[in-house]
């Protein structure tokens, strides 16, 4: 025959299955179960109105307060508990290399708080592929780290910044999403910070990886497809904490007639290196060599990019004798992607053979 304590603890189990708990008991269990989740605002669409709601295109970035944005999406309290704070309030065309400091090193600070289980940036989309590379290299943690835009305003018919935040915070609370590198959420798809390049303007599946997106997240939940090799975080020789100023590095873009101007205006201006953003597998016209070479020899670093969207890599003395040049290959980076990596590789070195290798293993 079945003891008391036995028949209730059956009883229980029955109440919890069929949904008949007290309430209080049902919100403890959540509660206790919730990740802890820091949203960063830092301005873009996402915090962006327009004047009315067929404004999808048309309006100021920028504008809504963190408390605004999470109180616009009620829903995010289901997935973790959450808790907001604005880093600064900016369009991310404007982006400097202070901010990209200041945040990492916010970033840094909070994945290190025992009550932080994963971080939120929410960006502006035009330059949030260069952040969460920044991100990647920098921030040593296992933690999951998170960015995410929109593309239309949430006063916009068919905002999606909304969702697109519910998706960044379901990231960021799984603890599937642990020790992947920085994260992009945008659109239901999970990018790699390193690979995920905007790649179409104003539409909303803006964001795509040359090499594949790494999962989906779909009514709260991560599903994961792969997972990025090259080193990021816990893994990376460059860590914030000890980064305190970077180093001017600036790009020129290849095309045809085109001549050395830019490429001279900016070693004149005290860059420490030029990614050449150039025509097909990072092809340098004939016009802009002898520059470069003498560039090369004043010290300056010269890494050749390629303006080529949608993959593919630039291949070592390629259409450039590099080893004769002592010029370095960016490798599969875009020339913005390049100029964050070449920025911090100078904050170790001078010499073109160690920038090289990180090239290859970032
Ligand atoms: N240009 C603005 C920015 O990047 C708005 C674009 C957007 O966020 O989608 O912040």
């Amino acid at each position: 025959m079945m003891n008391r304590s036995l028949l209730l603890h059956r009883l229980l189990g029955l109440a919890l299955t069929l949904g008949f708990l007290p309430c209080w008991q049902q919100v403890h269990a959540q509660t206790a179960a919730k990740a802890q989740v820091v949203i960063l605002a830092t301005g873009g669409t996402i915090a962006g109105a327009g004047a009315s709601a067929s404004n999808s295109a048309t309006y100021q970035a920028a504008k809504v307060p963190v408390d605004k944005l999470l109180a616009s999406v009620p829903e995010l309290s289901n997935l973790a508990t959450v808790h907001g704070e604005q880093v600064f309030q900016i369009a991310s065309e404007s982006l400097t290399n202070e901010h990209l400091l200041t945040l990492a090193k916010r970033v840094s600070a909070l994945s290190k708080q025992a009550d932080v289980d994963g971080i939120v940036i929410t960006h502006g989309s035009d330059t949030l592929e260069e952040t969460a590379y920044f991100l990647t290299l920098t921030v040593h943690t296992r933690k999951p780290i998170v960015l995410v835009g929109s593309m239309r305003p949430g006063t916009a018919l068919s905002a999606d910044g909304a969702l697109n935040l519910y998706n960044a915070v379901a990231t960021a609370a799984s603890a599937s999403s642990a020790d992947k590198g920085v994260l992009v959420v945008m659109n239901d798809e999970v990018h790699s910070g390193r690979d995920v390049t905007k790649s179409i303007n104003i539409r909303t599946e803006a964001f795509k990886s040359p090499w594949g997106a790494l999962g989906m997240v779909v009514e709260g939940k991560t599903y994961w497809f792969r997972a990025p090799v090259k080193r990021h975080t816990l893994q990376s020789e460059f860590n914030i904490d000890r980064i305190t100023t970077l180093p001017k590095v600036d790009i020129a873009y290849g095309y045809g007639t085109a001549n050395d101007t830019a490429h001279k205006a900016f070693a004149a201006s005290g860059a420490k290196a030029l990614i050449h953003a150039g025509t097909g597998n990072g092809s340098v016209a004939a016009t802009v060599v002898p520059s470069l070479r003498e560039l090369r020899l004043q010290g300056i670093q010269v890494i050749r990019s390629a303006r080529v969207m949608g993959g593919g890599f630039v291949l070592r003395n390629a259409e450039q004798p590099d080893d004769q040049y002592d010029w370095v290959v960016a490798h599969d980076l875009n020339p913005q992607k390049a100029r964050i990596l070449a920025s911090l590789a100078l904050t170790r070195t001078n010499d073109s053979r160690e920038i090289q290798r990180m090239f290859m293993e970032y």
